[in-house]
């Protein structure tokens, strides 16, 4: 009888944990706790096969930062690609050791069903085919890591989060910033209390948006977007708000706008300015624009002390300051590539069957927020979220 772990690693992985925990489980005292701790070595050691992940399109953001991440993972091997443009696929597949045969464009996308080199998709579109794509890789069997934010609207999270369930496969959604050290080492001292209790978050993240770049010309069309700067960059501001107060926001206020006849605005917003009500007295300020120079950062401000993060979410440099008594105190903190980190967290709740740090629910409610802070802008009042 052939065992199904043969043809599923993850299952391989997730089968080995179990028998090497049960087998530790008969065992008493030291010579228990010595084989627990073998069994957690050799699911954890360098021979732990990897996971195998297809990225689906091969834009900015997967040739320039994701595809180079992968030469950093432990659990997580590039298995296949599917793009548009098969001369390009072609070469990247040459540079990265991915087998010719393993890729794939658009309409031959659910073969991968049979492609089982492949466990993992990622979905690195634009963000009005989120929703299609995760749930077409559902469909072919695979667990799906999906780019923020994570759909266009609420009826759409909830179809890819039940789509997952259906599959029994797991969903994630790439905050990478939540596995980004310098944002790790924030969450912590906040939460051993260094700062005291926090009062106020501020966070802004711009930039100024340029249509002559491929990656912006989608991004300023509403139907394949689903808003401007709000739900590109500054959800980076709301996700600092809510993993820095550690709870979710019970009423949204705020403003958008655009600067008269410019071009670039004429289906998005260009700036948005929130602020966020949290349950135990927090409040969060937080802005967006597409028409800045660079700021990707945020203060967090305690009852003892403040921390700095300027820049938070750069794809590298990020730098940690903390005042005590006002004086503002560099963080040493030891770096890590963030996107490696993201990648191989999937895989690791896959082979040993966890529930990902930030899954479909997490992109849900994200957007939803979202969609209050756009209702609250054009009602012009307050909108409380249940
Ligand atoms: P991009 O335009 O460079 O990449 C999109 C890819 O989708 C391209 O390869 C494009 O050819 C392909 N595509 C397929 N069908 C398309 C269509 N109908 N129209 C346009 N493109 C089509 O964009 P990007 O900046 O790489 O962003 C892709 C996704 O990644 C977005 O969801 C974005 O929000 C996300 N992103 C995340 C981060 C992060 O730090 N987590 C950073 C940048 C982008």
């Amino acid at each position: 009888m052939t065992d199904s772990s043969d043809r599923d690693p993850s299952r391989r992985v997730f089968v080995q944990g179990t028998l090497l925990a049960a087998a530790a489980a008969t065992l008493s005292g030291a010579a228990c706790s010595r084989k627990r701790e073998s069994a957690k070595v050799a699911a954890e050691s360098p021979s732990t096969p990897k996971l195998g992940w297809a990225i689906v399109g091969l834009g900015k953001f997967a040739t320039e930062q994701l595809l180079p991440a992968f030469q950093h993972c432990q659990r997580s091997r590039l298995a296949a690609f599917v793009s548009g443009s098969p001369d390009k696929a072609k070469r990247l597949a040459g540079r990265y050791g991915v087998d010719e045969k393993a890729v794939y464009g658009y309409e031959t996308f659910d073969k991968l069903a049979q492609d089982r080199s492949v466990d993992v998709v990622y979905v690195v579109l634009p963000n009005s085919m989120h929703a299609e794509y995760t749930q077409r890789a559902f469909r072919a069997g695979k667990h799906v890591m999906c780019e923020k934010p994570m759909a266009l609207n609420e009826a759409e999270c909830s179809a890819m989060i039940a789509a997952g369930k259906a599959a029994g496969k797991r969903l994630m959604i790439a905050y990478r910033a939540q596995f980004e050290p310098h944002n790790r080492a924030a969450i912590e001292l906040v939460r051993a209390g260094e700062l005291g209790r926090v009062k106020l978050v501020i966070a802004d993240h711009c930039r100024t948006i340029d249509p002559k770049e491929p990656a912006d010309q989608w991004r300023i069309r509403r139907a394949m977007s689903g808003g401007g700067s709000l739900v590109d960059i500054g959800i980076y501001s709301l996700q600092a708000a809510r993993y820095i107060f550690g709870e979710e926001p019970t009423e949204v206020s705020a403003q958008l706008a655009s600067t008269p006849n410019d071009p670039r605005f004429m289906e998005v917003e260009e700036s948005a300015v929130f602020s966020l009500r949290f349950p135990n007295g927090g409040l969060a300020n937080c802005s967006s624009s597409y028409g800045t120079t660079n700021v990707k950062r945020y203060r967090v401000i305690g009852e003892k002390g403040y921390a700095d993060l300027d820049p938070a979410t750069s794809y590298e440099g990020n730098v940690l300051r903390v005042a005590k008594d006002g004086k503002p105190e560099p963080r040493e903190v030891p770096t890590t590539n963030q996107f490696a980190a993201e990648i191989d967290h999937l895989s690791e709740c896959i082979q040993l069957g966890k529930e990902p740090r930030t899954p479909g629910e997490e992109g849900l409610r994200d957007v939803r927020i979202m969609q209050a802070i756009y209702a609250s802008a054009r009602e012009g009042k307050a909108v409380k979220l249940a």
